[in-house]
């Protein structure tokens, strides 16, 4: 089958970030006047927050709650498991407010020659993402880059489902007009990009260039975005 459609995620695909989220609340706790913590606790505060967050981040992602309440709910939450003290939501919302400023991305250098190139030879490249539309944006914005260089920008709201859920997957190809046999996925993230390809049957790239994680036997790893069209006209590797 002949691949049509080739899916990147965005975070540490397609772009790098500069700062961990940890990194970015200590920064932001630098500007605030609000002493630095220890980066691990920050960590386990996020992972806990995030755990407790699932639901509300499902109804987020269907617009039934408000993005910045959302958002400045989840800061709270994170700042009061750190142990910062009394009302804590005017921090939260700067650490809301402030994120993009720090939490920045730059690209590969060889992500968009690479997309151009796909888009030259007849494919559809989409963008599909975790973040909200409206974070997109606002790093593309950042970037300078413009959405038009995609068939489709895809995030988590767009159609109310995040990775790993098949819905994203499933939606995105047949928005594009393929199917899932003529569509391949490139992403970083086992746990949110290999498992939702995996879950709707969808040929997967890990994104993996240093190697730090193992790219199990069910995926194929990728070490530069560069090596992509000549992988794909190669045709899926024997098992
Ligand atoms: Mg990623």
């Amino acid at each position: 089958m002949n691949v049509k459609a080739v899916l990147f995620d965005f975070g540490d695909t397609l772009a790098r970030h500069a700062l961990s989220e940890e990194e970015v609340f200590n920064a932001i706790f630098a500007e605030l006047g609000l002493p630095r913590k220890d980066t691990r606790d920050i960590k386990r505060a996020l992972d806990s927050v995030r755990q407790e967050f699932l639901a509300e981040g499902r109804r987020m992602v269907k617009g039934e709650t408000d993005f910045d309440e959302y958002w400045i709910e989840w800061d709270s939450r994170v700042l009061r498991k750190l142990g910062v003290k009394g009302d804590v939501t005017p921090y939260a919302e700067q650490v809301h407010r402030r994120w993009f400023d720090h939490f920045t991305f730059t690209m590969y250098p060889d992500a968009l020659p690479t997309i151009a190139s796909l888009r030259r030879a007849g494919l559809k490249v989409a963008v599909v993402s975790n973040g909200t539309e409206q974070e997109l944006a606002e790093i593309f914005g950042r970037l300078a880059i413009d959405p038009r260089a995609f068939d489709a920008v895809i995030g988590a709201d767009t159609f109310g489902a995040q990775k790993p859920e098949p819905k994203v997957l499933l939606d995105t190809v047949a928005s594009l007009g393929v199917t899932v046999a003529e569509a391949v996925f490139i992403g970083d993230k086992l746990e949110t990009d290999g498992a939702g390809a995996k879950a709707v049957g969808m040929r997967y790239f890990h994104f993996n260039p240093d190697g730090k994680v193992k790219t199990p036997a069910w995926a194929e790893r990728l070490e530069a975005l560069a090596d992509l069209p000549a992988r794909l006209s190669q045709g899926r590797p024997p098992k």
